[in-house]
């Protein structure tokens, strides 16, 4: 038997509807042209959107279509969220971040119709225009006066295609189900993957992590999501934000330091959300200044480990809680969340940083387990690991338009490719990513963790630790650094010594001037493994 309940469908466009209705005047802030700040209301932003649905008819942007978007945080790129997935089209945002070869594959992958881009990527797309000849036209976000010329074909200005259209336009009804937006993964090997979201998806990920077990956001809150709206929906918090009303606070394109803390202090921010590089740059500048954050109560951080240094001086200095949270552009992307708990609030400070340290239990929705190479459920002991698999209502089935669909088991679990451990109390806490683990002599060696207890010692900026081929011992860690002061491997190795077992030591430490990134600021340990494989090969080294 059925239940009685109205079959009433979830979709994006309702997000907004609401905000402007019940939190019309919840402002959303923006920096953009890197230096001005924007700032309107919820229903203003819902006029907009509106003109903007308009103008995307008027183009030809039909449902199911993609429509492409190359722009930093500011209300425009928050408008395009809203109308393409409104009208029923696919909002594809692009990653500049990747190679522009990476990014000619990804638009012709997606068949991109349109792309909307921000002056600042103009040459980026000029120098690749000639390989997406599928491409109809390009919108720069600007007004008349801020256009820059451009070899670009087919070009219009953002303010003017929304100038003279209506402000009245009856967002179309359609099952949630349907195609609302498409990220692809920034891997390090092979052609990068779609994910594609659903509108149900993505409604059901926003109320989650926008909820006690997540960010915790409500009328109150004023959140700054520095993590870009081109990578994995900015963690969902434009939808999170406007479904409570917070005030959302976008950074543009300046997300050094001294800009961030800027935004920070005038806009009372109280949450905000990003990635560990990100909020050294905030820490060391907060430094270089001697301020205090005086509003903020918590920062989530997720896309890489937490360090543990970072969770003590977040804590100790500004009394700021560090939310650590994990999550993949296949969960859309959070999974888990570590929150302050009750039992967290009543621990010691040291042991409750170290309980930081584990990227937090699933959120309701999400099923974990862990297995071994054989398929073989590991217990939930904190100790036991294995390769993280997950399932859920905003987990990816399939990537798309592809054929290969190893990562997904017939029972339906997605496997992440992590390494994790699961406890008692269903904290997970990620060991590695399985291909970086570390094997010597038969025991399971975390480069994380390494590298956590190298970025607590003074002077280290950035810490990478690979497996390197060893002729006794199969593998061996090896230590990558980058250093802020003058300081030698000796000291660091002495810090090591205090803080981790003797046969974690990494067998070298070698300072360089800098570390390679992929797209979405993860270390690039391949390229890394390419350089330094054999470095230790020899036991004279070793
Ligand atoms: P992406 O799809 O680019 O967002 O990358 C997802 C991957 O980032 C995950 O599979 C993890 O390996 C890594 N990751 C995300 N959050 C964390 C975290 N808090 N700690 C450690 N690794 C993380």
């Amino acid at each position: 038997m059925h239940g009685e309940m109205m079959e009433e469908q979830l979709l994006i466009s309702d997000i907004l509807e609401h905000a402007a209705a019940v939190h019309g005047q919840a402002e959303i802030v923006s920096r953009y042209s890197h230096r001005d700040i924007h700032r309107y209301g919820y229903a203003d932003a819902l006029e907009r959107t509106k003109k903007l649905a308009n103008a995307l008819s008027r183009l030809g942007v039909i449902e199911g279509q993609c429509v492409g978007t190359l722009a930093w945080n500011d209300h425009r790129h928050f408008e395009l969220y809203y109308a393409i997935s409104g009208i029923g089209a696919i909002t594809h945002t692009i990653n500049p971040r990747q190679s522009s070869e990476q990014i000619s594959y990804i638009i012709n992958h997606a068949s991109d119709t349109f792309i909307f881009l921000d002056p600042d990527f103009i040459p980026l797309l000029e120098s690749i225009e000639h390989q997406i000849k599928g491409v109809i036209g390009f919108v720069v976000l600007a007004n008349r006066f801020e256009m820059p010329p451009t070899k670009l074909p087919n070009v219009w200005c953002y303010e003017e295609l929304l100038q003279g259209e209506s402000e009245t336009y009856h967002w179309p009804r359609f099952p949630d189900s349907t195609a609302a937006s498409l990220c692809y993964t920034s891997g390090t090997t092979g052609d990068p993957k779609g994910v594609l979201y659903s509108h149900r998806s993505t409604l059901s990920h926003a109320r989650a992590v926008a909820g006690g077990e997540g960010w915790m956001l409500d009328s109150s809150s004023s959140v700054l999501p520095v993590v870009p709206m081109f990578h994995a929906c900015a963690w969902g918090i434009p939808y999170s934000a406007a479904m409570l009303g917070s005030k959302l606070v976008l950074p543009g394109g300046a997300l050094d330091g001294k800009s961030l803390f800027e935004l920070i202090d005038s806009e009372a921010v109280n949450s905000m959300c990003g990635v560990p590089t990100v909020w050294q740059g905030l820490l060391r500048h907060l430094d270089s200044i001697g301020r205090k954050l005086t509003n903020v109560e918590k920062v989530v951080v997720g896309g890489s480990a937490a360090p543990l240094s970072m969770i003590q001086e977040f804590d100790e200095k500004h009394d700021v809680f560090v939310m650590h949270g994990w999550g993949m552009t296949e969960l859309s992307p959070v999974g888990a969340v570590n929150c302050l708990t009750p039992e967290m609030k009543l621990m010691p400070r040291n042991e409750r940083h170290q309980l930081q340290m584990k990227q937090g239990k699933p959120l309701f929705g999400i099923k974990m387990k862990i297995v071994d190479d054989n398929g073989m459920e590991q217990p939930h002991d904190g100790r036991s690991f294995g390769r993280l698999m997950v399932k859920g209502p905003w987990v990816a089935k399939s990537y798309f338009k592809c054929t290969d669909h190893s990562a997904f088991s017939c029972d339906g679990w997605f496997d992440t490719g992590d390494i994790s451990t699961i406890d008692s109390s269903g904290y997970m806490q990620i060991v590695d990513r399985a291909k970086d683990v570390i094997k010597s002599g038969g025991e399971w060696i975390s480069s994380i963790e390494i590298e956590n207890a190298a970025l607590g010692c003074d002077g280290v900026t950035e810490a990478c630790v690979i497996a390197a081929t060893h002729d006794k011992w199969g593998e061996r860690p090896l230590l990558l650094i980058t250093v802020n002061k003058l300081r030698s491997e000796k000291t660091v190795q002495q810090h090591l010594a205090n803080v981790l077992p003797k046969i974690w030591l990494p067998d070298a430490i070698i300072i360089v001037e800098t570390l390679p990134h992929n797209a979405t600021g993860k270390l690039l340990k391949q390229e890394l493994r390419k350089t330094y494989q054999n470095y230790l090969i020899s036991d004279e080294i070793a």
